[in-house]
């Protein structure tokens, strides 16, 4: 039984039982007998969750804000809240944390320098407590990018720059690497995007920015293990990105893509969708599902939209 993101939202405020439908069957419950109980009796409560998992509310949180034309992915976990770039300054990622009940941010990261990235987080910066801030280190000339500065000095928010390599325990079961960039990034801005790996219980996320081709293939070269469970595609779903030997790697449940309707770079290109969707169990995306919520315990997951991909 499938229930829409508003319901959902209603649901919890009104403290109605909600309905969830599982997506996946994760380690601990990998058995065929499991998936065949679940398929059967979809769960219906947090009660018959706890019975079955005794510790298994699901606490982790990961929101992929529908921005439009942009990227803004919220983390929550019971210790941690994290937001990863917040689009343009006209994407309204505001008025979704505010009706979150978000007032303060742990960490913010600003993947890089584009617009439809750091626009919005001039805002955060300007109307939530943050605590500090990640980005690549790169210099972008233009007003946005001198805003977005500007920002974080005035609000003296402690700023980081990214490298390779990082890592940060963030609370019990949650960890965060930072796999991109290198020291002394070359190339494109795109790629010099800030890539991050966070682990929650047994399960994995892997942000992207918008890194493509040649930041994909310095990732291969450098991890032997990119093997992740939810991967926000990168570069809106462009061709220049999701190649084959990075989706192998990485070998994605869920692959998200970031775009907005009819937007005027065609995103997501057809070649990426079709890599994307055989490389994927699911592939969801902003411009056709809305506001993407998957929920979890660490070891299984939820996934709610906000729209019927046919709306
Ligand atoms: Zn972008």
């Amino acid at each position: 039984m499938k229930t829409t993101f508003y319901q959902r939202l209603v649901n919890r405020q009104a403290g109605v039982t909600r309905s969830v439908s599982i997506h996946h069957i994760g380690r601990l419950a990998g058995t065929l007998f499991l998936l065949a109980f679940f398929l059967a009796v979809p769960l219906s409560c947090e009660t018959e969750e706890n019975e079955i998992f005794p510790d298994a509310e699901f606490v982790y949180e990961i929101h992929f804000i529908d921005v439009g034309q942009g990227d803004a992915i919220l983390f929550i976990s019971p210790d941690v809240t994290m937001l990863v770039d917040g689009g343009t300054r006209w994407g309204g990622v505001t008025g979704y944390l505010d009706q979150q009940g978000i007032e303060e941010i742990d960490i913010v990261i600003g993947t890089h320098p584009h617009a439809d990235h750091i626009g919005g987080l001039i805002a955060v910066f300007e109307n939530y407590t943050v605590g500090e801030v990640y980005d690549p280190g790169v210099i972008h000339t233009t007003l946005t990018f001198e805003d977005y500065l500007r920002a974080i000095d005035e609000y003296e928010i402690p700023f980081t720059v990214a490298r390779r390599g990082m890592e940060r325990t963030l609370g019990d079961d949650v960890r965060m690497t930072i796999l991109h960039p290198p020291d002394n990034p070359e190339g494109s801005l795109n790629n010099s995007s800030v890539v991050t790996r966070i682990t929650f219980g047994e399960l994995s996320l892997l942000l992207t920015g918008d890194l493509e081709m040649e930041g994909e293939l310095e990732l291969i070269s450098t991890f032997d293990n990119l093997q992740s469970t939810i991967l926000k595609a990168g570069h809106h779903g462009s061709y220049t990105s999701s190649t084959t030997r990075f989706l192998n790697e990485v070998k994605p449940e869920v692959s998200v893509i970031m775009c907005g309707r009819d937007n005027q770079y065609g995103h997501p290109h057809g070649a990426a969708l079709a890599r994307l969707e055989s490389a994927s169990n699911e592939v969801y995306r902003t411009d056709l599902h809305g506001h993407i919520l998957i929920e979890s315990n660490g070891y299984e997951y939820t996934v709610t939209t906000s729209m019927n991909e046919s709306e």
